[in-house]
């Protein structure tokens, strides 16, 4: 299963005051932010569609061994790209070619709306790997004529077959994935995974006859197509020699020098089942690799690749191709250390009443990796999150691995926000200290809330878990309880001793301003007018913000102030809203631990879930001018190999592709290994 990443999150607005202490530390964190600040997140918006570049952090620190181990298993993933086309509609990859050769050859006047528009096509049939929206399912219907395409198949020499043409501009398959049973699931699905003639009674009785084994069953269907031959249904297995077989022999090619390269034996033995299971297309093959797959957790690197989720099948079997190659986020993974040997430490040292603390207390592991390339169902659209494998059993007896994919995520959070920061912040200050430190801020509060904040706390005897005594309420105060205990303590002093903030009173100020804004306002531009607030994280960050509000109220800790017909909410006493934190973080803590209902629902009611109409208003008056493409997808980073005179690769660099259409065309050259018909 996957997170998608379905809106933009708001990044909360940061403030970091410079000081000189931990020079070293400050330093070298100034210069990551310095240069991920200078980067170009938005390449370009189209349609409904926005693309984004990544960086890929770490990847120099890898040996050159590990490079190599990067840079084959995002070839074996280019490689199957193909698949992700024909299997969303059997014309796709006809018509995706042709459209290609056009943009490529075409000599004509490219001022032209119809030009344009056609530009605007072939672009949205990249994004989604199709004809076919990515997330709506819908075909989408070009802004030109069957007349002017013909001409310029007719000026650049492009054939395309009648009927591939045809339902460019006609009202045929025109939903991907079909839900509604009353069109047909399988004759209403444009996807490639059935003969369409085949119903789904049809598929449910074959699959239905098939015999599994009980109580390890494998995922039936996951890896074929399903066709009527010589009036018998029969699986069309994708695997080495069978249908996809090209595609499927080249990222084994890949594979095999992966294997020559990985970091360890697990890894290896991992590497070796996948391919025999591309060369067999044995499922049994597939879940003993996923087991091996689940318990390889050494190393620096890990992917996934193959036939994984099925949700564009109407039926849920087959499985779309898709791949992540990731990278351990080291600068993440060393703050998490430091700050999970220190767990018993921030126990002792929170606000809880002492019988609430935790006497032996362990840090919560939480990883985070940056994607290094990715393909197929996974790109550009890309999920944030990765939980597999999706099998059950495999799950309950052998575990999983479940990862958020740190350079995306971060990505979308820094895409096209500053407009809204100038927008919402104060004063300059704010702005300025905000571009220059709030990146560091807001790692570290995800770090503290996830490691300590969430491992934090004990129930009192014989009271039972916070979701039968907290119910509907439970996720919203858990989300406050660890956010709580990362606002209690980034502005400590012990975050400096163990290496991991350049400077207490600042990141805490930081941290403070860009919480309390994000809390009372900005967080609102999610939310239509008139709507109460529902998302448990959304209803935490407004709890918190607007009980400090209120119970600081005497001592104007949090102040509102209106400049220029415009709302502002300033921070004017950290130590004391530090200590609101601290206090409420306590009350939570109580409410947890005691079971206490009444209470979690009336803090929660009171604060978390109005909006004030006013205010909401304005705020969305002020962010409607910011326009952002609904959706989002990614072009990959370019690993360049660097040889010798012997072919010899001596390193590998990381690059970024110039535009969205100059990596479509180079994969397209790079990675076609499928014929127009599969
Ligand atoms: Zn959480």
């Amino acid at each position: 299963m996957k997170t998608r990443y379905l809106f933009s999150l708001l990044l909360a607005l940061m403030l970091v005051v410079s000081c000189e202490k931990q020079k070293d530390v400050n330093d070298i964190q100034n210069a990551e932010v310095k240069k991920a600040e200078s980067f170009e997140y938005v390449s370009e918006q189209f349609a409904d569609l926005k693309i984004l570049r990544y960086q890929v952090p770490g990847f120099d620190q890898l040996s050159l061994q590990q490079k190599k181990y990067v840079y084959y298993l995002t070839q074996a993933g280019l490689s199957g790209r193909d698949i992700m086309y024909d299997q969303n509609y059997r014309h796709n990859l006809s018509i995706r070619r042709a459209l290609e050769n056009i943009y490529k050859n075409y000599q004509g006047d490219k001022n032209s709306d119809d030009w344009k528009n056609f530009e605007v096509y072939l672009k949205r049939i990249w994004f989604s790997n199709g004809i076919h929206h990515h997330y709506a399912n819908d075909k989408f219907k070009p802004g030109f004529s069957k007349v002017y395409l013909k001409e310029l198949m007719n000026s650049t020499g492009t054939e395309l077959k009648e009927e591939a043409l045809e339902v460019i501009f006609n009202d045929q398959d025109r939903k991907k994935v079909n839900l509604n049973d009353e069109t047909g699931l399988i004759k209403g699905s444009a996807i490639n995974f059935y003969d369409p003639e085949l119903t789904a009674e049809d598929v449910s009785a074959y699959y239905n006859a098939m015999e599994v084994d009980a109580d390890q069953p494998i995922e039936k269907g996951l890896n074929s197509k399903l066709v009527r031959e010589n009036g018998k249904i029969v699986e069309k297995v994708w695997k080495s020699g069978g249908m996809y077989g090209a595609s499927i022999d080249k990222i084994i090619f890949w594979l095999e020098k992966a294997k020559e390269v990985a970091e360890n034996e697990a890894q290896v033995k991992g590497l070796e089942l996948l391919i025999k299971y591309y060369q067999t297309g044995d499922l049994k093959t597939w879940d003993e690799y996923n087991i091996v797959w689940a318990k390889a957790t050494d190393g620096d690197i890990d992917y996934i690749n193959g036939f994984i989720e099925v949700y564009n099948d109407p039926k849920g079997y087959k499985g779309s191709y898709e791949t992540v190659v990731q990278i351990k986020d080291f600068e993440m993974s060393q703050k998490m250390a430091a700050l999970a040997k220190e767990a018993q430490w921030f126990e002792d040292n929170s606000t809880l009443d002492p019988s609430h603390k935790k006497k032996n207390v362990v840090g919560v592991s939480y990883k985070t990796v940056n994607v290094a390339g990715e393909a197929g169902d996974a790109s550009p659209s890309t999920p944030i999150g990765i939980n597999l494998p999706n099998n059950n059993w495999i799950r309950e007896q052998h575990g999983s691995k479940s990862v958020s994919l740190g350079n995306i995520i971060h990505a979308y959070n820094n895409a096209g926000s500053s407009g809204r920061l100038k927008e919402f912040a104060y004063d300059e200050d704010e702005i300025k200290f905000e571009e220059e430190y709030g990146q560091l801020a807001d790692k570290l509060h995800t770090a503290l809330h996830e490691v300590i904040g969430h491992a934090s706390g004990q129930l009192n005897p014989g009271v039972g878990t916070p979701k039968e005594t907290l119910k509907n309420y439970s996720s919203t105060l858990e989300e406050a309880r660890a956010d709580l205990v990362g606002l209690y303590y980034l502005p400590d002093t012990k975050l400096v001793e163990i290496g991991v903030s350049p400077d207490a009173a600042g990141i805490g100020k930081a941290a403070y301003d860009g919480y309390i804004r994000n809390g009372l306002m900005t967080q609102l531009i999610r939310l239509n007018l008139g709507d109460d607030i529902e998302e448990a994280h959304m209803r935490n960050r407004q709890l918190v913000a607007a009980w400090a509000m209120e119970k600081g109220s005497k001592d104007n800790v949090i102040e509102q102030i209106t400049k220029d017909g415009k709302t502002y909410f300033k921070v004017n006493d950290y130590e004391k809203l530090r200590a609101l934190f601290g206090e409420l973080l306590r009350e939570i803590q109580r409410i947890k631990s005691e079971g206490d209902f009444e209470a979690g629902k009336a803090l929660v009611e009171t604060y978390g879930v109005k909006v004030d109409q006013e205010l909401h208003k304005e705020i969305l008056e002020r962010n409607s001018k910011f326009k952002s493409a609904p959706y989002s997808g990614f072009i990959n980073p370019v690993l360049v190999p660097k040889m010798d005179e012997n072919g010899e690769i001596t390193d590998i660099v990381v690059e970024q592709p110039e535009s969205f259409a100059g990596q479509m065309l180079q994969y397209a050259e790079d990675f076609t290994t499928l014929p127009d018909e599969n």
